[in-house]
């Protein structure tokens, strides 16, 4: 086939063809007639194609839009793949096998036809209005919220009545008589974005979890092609919520629907754009169609209650019930970033019981969880349970802070205008790259570390940005974005364009993110290397940190824009605290350090104790000699605050032993009631330090430092605790006995006393007790949550969190509420109609989170939803 766009025609005598050559595999069927009296076709793939419609399967449609030619040339594309690899492709031929693919090519034949010939910008079909103009927007002509407009010229007028149009009846009498349908994919241009169906309200969906998995899954599939990554982007914020359109109707009737926004324009360069569409399109619809069975009655159930049962710094305990029939396995994956895939990368586990430890995570950091059953004998996959978000908590010596700007500190800076610039800090997103309107354009971001402590030891510092909407900004292949460290010195207005185009960046961060991997609804990361932890480090210094967002700077030819647009969280277009700019830390503190000097010594033999001397060794009849020392640590900090991060005893030898054996000292922290040798010799429990001196090395010098190991610095937390005294024993140990052979430690003459160096952290240990007296009530058919604070001193705040399913265990299990250090809340966006709970944790200034106070929130019939539309910051009608 020619490497050019077809027209309709050779579309359709292209699938004549095919199907006349592959009569088991293809069936074409005419399900239309739009008016201008083409014919609306669709095509039946399956092997073998007479069982099709007994199979579960995925619909495509293609080209509801007329300009978007992107949807007929896949499906062609597609379809000559399937006919020349379905023989001896194993995958293609068991998802042929077990699911069906009806694709309608071109939904829009008369507004194809009319793009490609009279007018390549059109969109709508070729109707003929009461007025005499022409066109109805096929995908707001469903009956899915759909709105009445009377102007007729409008590009998304969308027809005197839901189903008004020829076309839209004939997806639809196709999709109800065809139950077996259970996947949906409209494929429209442009944008490299995917978007889930949704349910018109901000409650999180059963199936959510499904949809956002398909997008991800068939997102790696469009990565392996070219390296580009889709954007996922459902509801919130700050979509338009679309009237009428056909994905909002198949999703009605239960199916999993999703547009495709393929692209970055309607009709590109083919050999290079297109084509790339395509080539990357065809494993991701593949994918999709082998998912097609695991949403009907055939495959398993999905598991239920995916929870979490315990969470701490490096481990967390997972359960689900599964009450079906228990012939299946369980796949767990996990991941550290949202909207990832479910693929052998991220598949932790296989397991038949119904819980599972992850262990080894990192401390303070976000683990996303998702599970599925799989059937073991004939290997179907059930659906997903919701994913469940963990936050592990921090390790003992750690804190964490989220940063964010304020609004007066962050915004952007453009070229041309200039005396606009103030006005784009704190409320309009931040427009990053270059266009012919504003010229370049930065954004400036400034976050105050006044609050971070001087001696912090970053060990971890992530700066996050949210994409905005990219169908509206038009991101080309081309260019790359990153993120600079800018000194305070050059500039002393972050609003001028000179001052900052001009500053010279003290550092890059991490690695540039290509145009391909800058995607809407997915977060872009920057996660600073050990040279950038150091200037932050500095910055904390003098309290404050200036960054600066760049793309590129110039427009090849052709190009009038290449701009990315971020939330920044403030303003009537920024989306809240959740998609505001933000600066992760974790950090540890630089340790104080307490030397202690015993308050005994003695040596402990067999037939005596010898107070205020320190030896260790042998005796004549070869009994061991013990050395025995007394330690209080009354002097460190309250003990619910004191972490030790160190702690080593330093000793100074006096002798040696004369042998050449090798014999070696060891520390053991003793719990001793009596001092006598039976029970030295006798005690039970012994706990070596972890660190041993030979005799080889008294010999070779004089000091030693015996390091205590992480156990034998805990115990020495729980003596503090119980303000207990630290005793420790040095003994000699040998592979065979030895006879009158002693060291004498320094200390005899109170001259050079061991001395006990313990390096600590002053931070609270445990969480504060939880919030009390959890309600809810209705105001104004609003949800409000209320509680009572903890009364603790060093109570900070609440975490607030919804979530549909279960009672949240993590605070950032769901969809967070509030944050502060209010006792009560509004919940804006739930719907009263639904039952959900509610977790209050409360936290103090590491945090260390409470346990949480949970409520559930029974359904309250009859009241109407909360709907609200936003307002997108330049409303582009080219989006689905
Ligand atoms: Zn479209």
């Amino acid at each position: 086939m020619k490497k050019q766009y077809a027209s309709y025609q050779q579309t359709l005598t292209f699938l004549e063809k095919s199907m006349a050559e592959n009569p088991h595999l293809i069936q074409l069927r005419r399900i239309g007639e739009t008016w201008e009296h083409r014919p609306i076709v669709l095509v039946t793939i399956s092997l073998d194609v007479e069982y099709a419609d007994h199979k579960p399967a995925l619909l495509y449609t293609g080209t509801v839009h007329a300009r978007e030619w992107i949807g007929n040339e896949l499906a062609i594309k597609f379809i000559d793949y399937v006919i020349n690899n379905y023989r001896f492709n194993p995958k293609l031929k068991q998802a042929l096998t077990r699911n069906t693919l009806y694709m309608v090519p071109c939904l829009n034949p008369d507004g194809f036809e009319y793009s490609r010939n009279h007018f390549s910008f059109w969109r709508k079909n070729r109707r003929k209005n009461h007025d005499g103009s022409y066109g109805v927007d096929l995908n707001r002509n469903f009956p899915v919220r759909f709105k009445h407009n009377s102007d007729t010229s409008l590009n998304t007028y969308a027809g005197p009545a839901a189903f008004s149009e020829p076309e839209s009846c004939a997806i639809r009498d196709f999709v109800l008589a065809h139950k077996n349908i259970t996947l949906a994919l409209d494929y429209h241009s442009q944008g490299n974005v995917f978007f889930p169906a949704h349910k018109f309200n901000h409650e999180t969906e059963l199936d959510g979890t499904d949809l956002n998995i398909l997008c991800a899954n068939m997102n790696r599939e469009i990565f392996k092609v070219t390296g580009r990554k889709y954007g996922i982007h459902r509801g919130k914020p700050p979509a338009n919520l679309i009237h009428g359109s056909g994905r909002e109707y198949y999703y009605s009737l239960g199916i999993l629907a999703v547009v495709v926004e393929v692209g970055s324009r309607n009709i590109p360069d083919y050999l290079i754009n297109m084509s790339q569409s395509v080539d990357e399109n065809i494993p991701a619809v593949l994918h999709a169609l082998t998912e097609a069975i695991s949403y009907s009655e055939l495959a398993p159930k999905r598991p239920e209650q995916f929870s979490i049962v315990d969470v701490d710094s490096t481990s967390t305990e997972l359960s689900w019930h599964y009450d079906h029939n228990l012939e299946v396995n369980f796949e767990i994956y996990r991941s550290q970033q949202l909207k990832s895939a479910c693929c052998d990368e991220t598949l932790l586990a296989i397991t038949r019981g119904l819980s599972f430890n992850d262990v080894q995570l990192k401390s303070g950091q976000n683990y996303y969880y998702n599970i599925r059953a799989v059937d073991r004998v004939n290997n179907l996959k059930s659906p997903f349970s919701p994913e469940l978000k963990v936050k592990t908590q921090l390790a003992r010596d750690d804190f964490s802070r989220a940063l964010f700007p304020t609004n007066q500190e962050v915004g952007y800076v453009s070229q041309y205008n200039t005396e606009k610039n103030r006005e784009h800090f704190g409320h309009n997103s931040l427009f990053v790259g270059v266009n012919k309107r504003r010229g370049i354009c930065y954004g400036v971001i400034v976050f105050d570390l006044n609050n971070i402590p001087d001696d912090a030891i970053i060990k971890l510092a992530n700066f996050s940005l949210y994409p905005m909407n990219r169908v509206n900004a038009k991101v080309e292949s081309f260019g790359e974005w990153s993120v600079s460290l800018l000194d305070f010195n050059d500039v002393n207005d972050i609003t001028c364009f000179e001052q900052i185009n001009k500053a010279l960046p003290m550092q890059t961060l991490g690695q540039a993110v290509t145009s391909e991997q800058l995607t809407q609804g997915i977060w872009s990361e920057w996660r600073f290397n050990i040279t950038e932890r150091l200037l932050l480090k500095k910055a904390i210094k003098s309290g404050q940190i200036l960054l600066r967002v760049e793309g590129p700077r110039a427009l090849p030819l052709g190009a009038d824009s290449q701009v990315m647009q971020f939330d920044i969280g403030y303003g009537k277009f920024g989306a809240g605290i959740h998609y505001r700019p933000n600066l992760h830390l974790i950090y540890s503190r630089t340790p104080q350090e307490i030397k202690l000097s015993p308050t005994a010594l003695n040596t402990i033999t067999i037939d005596k104790l010898v107070e205020n001397k320190l030896r260790s060794g042998f005796d004549k009849q070869g009994e061991i000699i013990y050395g025995q020392m007394a330690f209080t640590l009354e002097s460190l900090p309250a003990a619910d605050r004191t972490v030790i991060t160190n702690a080593y005893l330093i000793m100074r030898n006096m002798s040696a032993l004369s042998t050449q054996k090798d014999i070696r000292f060891t520390i053991e922290l003793a719990e001793l009631k009596d001092i006598d040798f039976k029970s030295v010799k006798e005690r039970e429990k012994k706990e070596f330090i972890g660190y041993e001196v030979s005799n080889q090395q008294l010999q070779e010098k004089k000091t030693h430092h015996f390091i205590f190991d992480s156990y034998c610095r805990q115990n020495l937390e729980i003596l503090h605790k119980e303000n207990q005294p630290c005793y420790l024993i040095i003994r000699a140990t040998a592979s065979s006995t030895e006879y009158d052979e002693f060291v004498s430690w320094c200390g005899e003459d109170d001259k050079h006393l061991p001395e006990l160096v313990i390096e600590y952290i002053e931070r609270r240990k445990n969480p504060i007790k939880a919030a009390t007296n959890l309600s809810t009530m209705l105001e104004n058919g609003m949800t409000k949550l209320m509680w009572d604070n903890p009364s603790d001193a060093d109570f900070v705040g609440n975490v607030v969190v919804r979530n549909r399913f279960h009672p949240p265990k993590s605070p950032i299990d769901g969809v967070k509420l509030y944050g502060g250090p209010d006792n009560f809340t509004y919940d804006n966006f739930a719907n009263a109609n639904v039952e959900k709970y509610y977790s209050v944790f409360s936290y103090d200034d590491v945090p260390n989170y409470s346990e949480p106070i949970s409520i559930y929130f029974a359904a309250k019939d009859g009241l109407p939803a909360i709907e609200q539309e936003y307002e997108s910051q330049a409303e582009s009608e080219d989006i689905d």
